[in-house]
């Protein structure tokens, strides 16, 4: 094959073009396993393959698509976000891939695999200690910021509706697509609330498609903050259960919410990586011991999906890679991990993620 050079893609929409190749499109897990020695079938979208390794890129593409197409963007202008990680690390790198400089606020007890992360896509990172407010202190500083920034985008995706829209325009018809090529329907998706944008908008989607499909967002049982409305306790499954419950989750529009411990989510999510080589973070071991629970109640047929929201490199030093105690309590060891098949990425052709609206026509910042 011969490769012609083609011009250096500087237009927004080239880059665009180019971005939303390496985001979504996700290929989807079959994951075959026992539960108390019953053979089971769970499925779940490889998050961690997108371009930064989470879900998080596909909100973050989405929310500046669409600003770009809104012009509430100007090329060049200050992106400025309060995180818990995965999100300041997609900001970081797409916001750079268009040419933007990135200014990210997070609480100072995230893993120094995420802050560094940060650092090295250019972003500046500003740590907010738990006595200036941890997670709260980190959204108002960015708001302060902003405000003496002129131009500056914050993209809030706490608040923002197009956060929930990448999911039911990408993830929600993804999972749709995949199951129809294998001739199968979700009777359940479970997915752990950090923005919410994940679950809201999947299920969104998947419920259109399928009225009765059981949509359950899943939060930490030592820090249950949406089950009290509070945060209660703290718990170590980073990128879920921040400190508040967002205001794009509406809990009226989802069915019951499902507690896992985070001791349990750490053991599970080392099992399916010594067991099945599947390198996923805290917060997928935590989404497959969700996914296990509702499947147990629904029966063992149902089929239940889940998403893996990013791999395990950004909790190398974390307890994911330490010795987890095991508790009486944890759901995991009645689970024996037996193998895994992908469905490919078939769907690459059957659906566009957005319809390219076009971009104003305005010069691009210089990389
Ligand atoms: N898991 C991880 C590791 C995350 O970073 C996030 C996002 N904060 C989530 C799960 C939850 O996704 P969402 O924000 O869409 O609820």
């Amino acid at each position: 094959m011969t490769v012609t050079p083609t011009a250096t893609p500087t237009s927004s929409a080239a880059r665009f073009d180019g971005l939303r190749r390496l985001v979504g499109n996700t290929p989807l897990l079959a994951i075959d396993y026992t539960f108390d020695g019953e053979p089971r079938r769970l499925f779940a979208k490889s998050e961690n393959l997108n371009m930064t390794g989470s879900i998080k890129d596909r909100m973050a593409l989405y929310i500046l698509r669409r600003a770009y197409e809104r012009g509430t963007i100007e090329p060049g202008a200050l992106i400025i976000e309060a995180t818990s990680g995965n999100t300041g690390i997609s900001f970081a790198a797409i916001g750079r891939a268009l040419g933007h400089p990135v200014s990210i606020f997070m609480p100072d007890w995230m893993s120094p695999e995420r802050v560094n992360l940060i650092k090295g896509f250019g972003a500046a990172v500003h740590a907010v200690a738990e006595d200036d407010g941890g997670f709260l202190g980190s959204i108002d500083q960015a708001e302060e910021l902003a405000r003496t920034t002129p131009g500056a985008f914050l993209p809030r995706q706490f608040a923002n509706e197009d956060n929930c829209e990448a999911h039911e325009r990408m993830t929600g018809p993804e999972i749709w697509w995949q199951f129809e090529a294998h001739g199968l329907r979700p009777d359940a998706i479970v997915a752990g609330v950090g923005t919410g944008g994940t679950i809201m908008g999947a299920g969104t989607f998947l419920r259109e498609k399928r009225p009765e499909i059981r949509v359950h967002p899943l939060e930490p049982s030592n820090s249950p903050t949406m089950s009290t409305g509070h945060q209660v306790g703290h718990h170590r499954i980073q990128g879920i259960s921040d400190e508040f419950v967002p205001p794009i989750v509406d809990l009226d529009a989802l069915d019951e919410i499902v507690a896992v411990d985070d001791g349990d989510s750490i053991r599970m999510a080392q099992r399916l990586a010594s067991n099945l080589g599947l390198g996923v973070g805290i917060s997928s071991g935590a989404n497959f011991l969700g996914a296990v629970q509702i499947q147990a109640e629904l029966g063992a047929d149902a089929t239940v999906v889940t998403v893996f929201a990013d791999s395990n490199k950004k909790y190398l030093s974390t307890d994911l890679l330490r010795e987890e105690p095991p508790q009486p309590d944890h759901q995991s060891p009645r689970v024996e991990l037996l193998g895994f098949t992908a469905f490919n990425r078939e769907c690459r052709t059957c659906f566009e993620p957005w319809e390219l609206t076009p971009l104003l026509e305005r010069p691009t910042a210089p990389a």
